[in-house]
């Protein structure tokens, strides 16, 4: 039986796709998105400068938010994996993103490039850099939780490094930091790729047994919905990102 609904959802994709490659506005739009999001994480580190904090709870702030940004960052990759939505103004966006699972390769590039061009994909990020700069810059936060919220902003883009690596490193000191579990490790992560509707967690995968409680709960699974979508795709950007 043919499954219309498919066929149209992959007709969507290839279109989104196609609006992707073919219009230089996507790419420019990922570009502005990393100026803006480097440019509030370097004014937010000068900020907290700014703020005094013991070494003790500066160790407990960066904790809390490693673990928190693993968290968060988890929950929007779950929520992107299993969003269609081709036809909307985000769309092509969506569909680019949904590529990471047909080739889940990256270009080896530069740690720094790769930490400015993979912010380029978190558009939420800019939301959320915009209302902690409003919160520190015009309020009189709690010292720790304004340290916290700081050091998730910039963990949120370390994480994309943290997943970079995981797909092409095979350094020993990469493989040790994952090992002892400041970075994703290979064997974690791999489960996101082979099974369905699990560990999308990428700072580290801490909180992934709490997403997949979550994802199990509100989500079908992406392997026969949107990994389906991408099925017919073989232009730009199918081979590696
Ligand atoms: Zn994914
Ligand atoms: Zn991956």
């Amino acid at each position: 039986m043919v499954d219309l609904d498919l066929q149209l959802q992959q007709k969507q994709f290839n279109s989104a796709m196609y609006k992707y490659t073919s219009r230089k506005i996507y790419k420019l739009f990922g570009k502005l998105v990393s100026v803006v999001n480097v440019s509030f994480q370097i004014y937010l580190l000068y900020l907290i400068t700014q703020i005094s904090i013991s070494a003790f709870w500066n160790v407990n702030a960066f904790f809390a938010a490693f673990i928190l940004t693993d968290f968060v960052n988890g929950l929007v990759h779950m929520i992107m994996d299993n969003t269609a939505g081709y036809n909307s103004i985000a769309g092509p966006l969506i569909a680019n993103f949904h590529l990471h699972h047909k080739k889940p390769m990256y270009k080896k590039s530069p740690i720094l490039f790769v930490y400015f061009n993979e912010s380029g994909a978190k558009v939420w990020l800019v939301g959320y850099l915009f209302i902690v700069s409003i919160i520190l810059g015009f309020s009189n936060p709690n010292p720790v939780a304004a340290y916290i919220l700081v050091y998730v902003g910039i963990l949120s883009s370390v994480a994309e490094v943290s997943h970079y690596l995981c797909h092409t490193s095979d350094s020993g000191i990469f493989m040790f930091l994952s090992k002892i579990g400041v970075f994703l490790s290979k064997q974690h992560h791999a489960k996101h790729h082979l099974k369905d509707n699990t560990n999308y967690a990428f700072l580290n995968g801490c909180t992934d047994p709490l997403i997949n409680l979550i994802a199990g709960k509100f989500y079908k699974g992406y392997k026969e919905t949107t990994d389906c979508h991408f099925a017919q795709y073989t232009g730009e950007g199918s081979e590696n990102r």
